[in-house]
């Protein structure tokens, strides 16, 4: 038995590996396979829900890292992962995308001699101030194997001198919750529910530090929504750290006050899932939902200087828009008249990376 060995800690990362345990029981008696949860993300509505919907097993470690600081959470994870990969001794272990726990995940992988998998190898902003181009350059660095979503990771990963490893370009896990759970997403009453029709509404999303932590990028992102729900319902599940941003420098009241703000807590992934593919367009700062607009072909803007995920924007439905509400009214404007661009399904992105991962683990492992 090959013991393979992944590890969660955010919201995102439970999206991206719902498939792999059907994939494994494809091959009877050849894994063992063990999640481990760092808990990194640990509520209801950004874990335990996932957890539920997808039928994902129940973590077989739980590292209780909630209530630390950054710093000592990634301490704490490389403490008690390490001592875990230790003992068990897996043949591999795969972290994906690039949140702290991914990094801390790779140093522990690392110091215990693990083989490393990296889920979303490659992907570079160039921005080194956002944490998360950080985790990934390290967990790339460490990482053995690359499992890569896009063209561009294959080519940053060969541009590389400190990454050595097997590069496989296997398409998008991400997309395979989405064809996987297709039937479900169609099932969610979240129109009704919030009473409004197919393309009738705008879905935002929105917490990056650079967007949401200061006053005065705060009050751009009025701006933009006063603007927008002009002629649209706006959809606003909101992030507990743009919660908190608004609420401290009191200007939560400012978008509540807003009858056209249709807000929400954080959703359940068939939920948002539904509120996407119906989307008139989406605006978020959001990593994974760039992908997840593209696959819909759905427009998207996304606040930000740059991206990771240079697909979504060369072949996707992606565009990135400054904090400016004269720019942003310009891309309304044709995507209201129709003349935005579609964009098309990148190579790959077809539902079976993670049958395609679990093939190479049966000719490497
Ligand atoms: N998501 C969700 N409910 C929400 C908001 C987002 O299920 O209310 C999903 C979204 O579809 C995507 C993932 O969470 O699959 C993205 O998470 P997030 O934007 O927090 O992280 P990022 O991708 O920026 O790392």
């Amino acid at each position: 038995m090959k013991k393979v060995g992944i590890v969660v800690g955010t919201r995102p990362n439970f999206i991206k590996i719902t498939q792999f345990r059907r994939e494994f029981e494809k091959y009877p008696g050849q894994y063992e396979y063990k999640l481990i949860h760092t808990g990194q993300h640990y509520d209801k509505n950004m874990s335990d829900i996932f957890f539920e919907q997808f039928g994902l097993k129940n973590p077989d470690v739980f590292l209780n890292i909630k209530d630390l600081s950054p710093a000592a959470q990634i301490g704490e994870i490389i403490i008690q992962l390490s001592a875990f990969l230790a003992e068990w001794k897996p043949d591999l272990l795969i972290v994906p995308g690039d949140v702290n726990s991914t990094m801390a995940a790779s140093i522990a992988a690392n110091k215990t001699g693990t083989r490393l998998a990296h889920l979303e190898s490659g992907l570079r902003s160039f921005d080194r101030e956002m944490p998360e181009e950080l985790n990934r350059l390290v967990t790339d660095v460490l990482a053995d194997e690359f499992f890569v979503t896009e063209q561009s990771g294959v080519d940053n990963i060969e541009k590389e001198p400190s990454c050595g490893g097997n590069v496989h370009f296997v398409g998008n896990t991400m997309i395979d919750a989405i064809v996987g759970f297709d039937a479900d997403i169609e099932k969610s009453e979240i129109l009704e529910k919030l009473n409004i029709k197919p393309q009738g509404y705008v879905l935002m999303t929105m917490h990056r530090p650079s967007n949401v932590d200061t006053k005065e990028k705060l009050h751009k992102l009025i701006e933009v929504v006063n603007f927008i729900t002009q002629n649209y319902h706006l959809v606003f599940p909101i992030h507990p750290r743009t919660r908190k941003s608004l609420e401290r420098f009191g200007l939560l009241d400012q978008l509540t006050n807003n009858d056209r703000v249709l807000f929400s807590p954080p959703l359940d992934y068939m939920s948002f899932q539904k509120l996407i593919k119906y989307s008139k367009f989406i605006l978020t700062d959001s990593g994974g939902i760039q992908e997840e607009a593209t696959f819909r072909q759905v427009p998207c803007l996304t606040l930000r200087e740059n991206t990771e995920r240079p697909i979504t924007i060369t072949s996707g439905s992606n565009t990135l828009v400054p904090f400016d509400v004269d720019i942003i009214s310009g891309y309304i404007d044709s995507i209201t008249n129709g003349s935005y661009k579609q964009g098309e399904v990148p190579p790959l992105w077809d539902g079976k990376a993670t049958e395609r991962i679990v093939k190479i683990l049966n000719t490497i492992l």
